[in-house]
């Protein structure tokens, strides 16, 4: 993902089936096989919103991403993270500079920007200047760290474009909400990447969920 970073899914305790057989225990039922009517059942739920049979199963992801993003995805309280730490190892060297591409002008008013392409001399010239930053902050870091500063302090000097790294450990409702929020158009583009990588890997479990969620205009139920 972007020039440093990736998305894992690390382990997982997820299938339709379980949706089915929690939704259906109300009536003392349990099956083994999942039937047309179980997919019937899922899009029933998806559809009104009787969100908790999708919350018995685990996705547990390892991601590596930059602080800015990273500090996005914390904001999504129904899960668990544990994250790398400067104070306990030293900072990462690696910096996201965008691909020329992703270097992009914002038009229109807050809340409703558009993001344009901006040219390629502007372009080149964000991404220079981006690498001139970090080089100078990492030295800044290194120096500070080499003469004694502790690195919980010395960490002030690190931009939040440097690579962070953690674990998140999230249910299907919450995941379908976090995909839903950031894997949408109005996501800010860096975040929406690991949100699309996000959803490839929770279709690939939970097939018939997927399809009901994107069915119901990708909402969380
Ligand atoms: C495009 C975009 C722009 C954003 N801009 C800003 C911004 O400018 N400033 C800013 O601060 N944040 C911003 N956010 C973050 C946003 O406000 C949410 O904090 C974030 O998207 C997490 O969503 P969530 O609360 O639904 O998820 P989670 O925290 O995972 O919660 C999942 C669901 O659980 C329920 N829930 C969880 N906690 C509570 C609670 N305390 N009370 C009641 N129900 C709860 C809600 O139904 C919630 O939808 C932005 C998010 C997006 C997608």
């Amino acid at each position: 993902m972007l020039d440093h970073g990736f998305v894992r899914l690390d382990g997982a305790m997820a299938d339709d089936l379980s949706v089915v057989n929690s939704a259906r225990v109300s009536f003392g039922r349990r099956v083994d096989e999942l039937s047309d009517a179980d997919a019937g059942l899922i899009r029933f739920l998806m559809r009104e919103r009787h969100g908790t049979p999708f919350e018995h199963n685990s996705f547990r992801f390892h991601v590596r991403c930059p602080l800015f993003v990273a500090r996005e995805w914390f904001r999504h309280r129904v899960g668990s993270f544990n994250e790398f730490s400067m104070r306990y190892a030293k900072a990462t060297d690696d910096f996201y500079v965008p691909e020329p591409d992703d270097v992009r002008t914002q038009v229109g008013k807050p809340g409703a920007y558009s993001f344009e392409p901006v040219h390629a001399e502007l372009a080149q010239t964000t991404r220079d200047e981006l690498r001139a930053v970090y080089e100078h902050a990492y030295e800044t870091y290194e120096r500070l760290v080499e003469q004694g500063v502790a690195r919980e302090l010395a960490r002030a000097a690190i931009p939040v474009g440097a690579y962070t790294e953690f674990y998140w450990t999230v249910n299907a409702r919450a995941l379908m909400n976090f995909v839903s929020l950031r894997a949408a158009e109005t996501a800010q583009r860096e975040i929406r990447r690991y949100a699309e990588a996000v959803e490839r890997l929770f279709a690939e479990k939970m097939p018939i969920t997927h399809a009901a969620f994107v069915a119901n205009d990708r909402t969380a139920p």
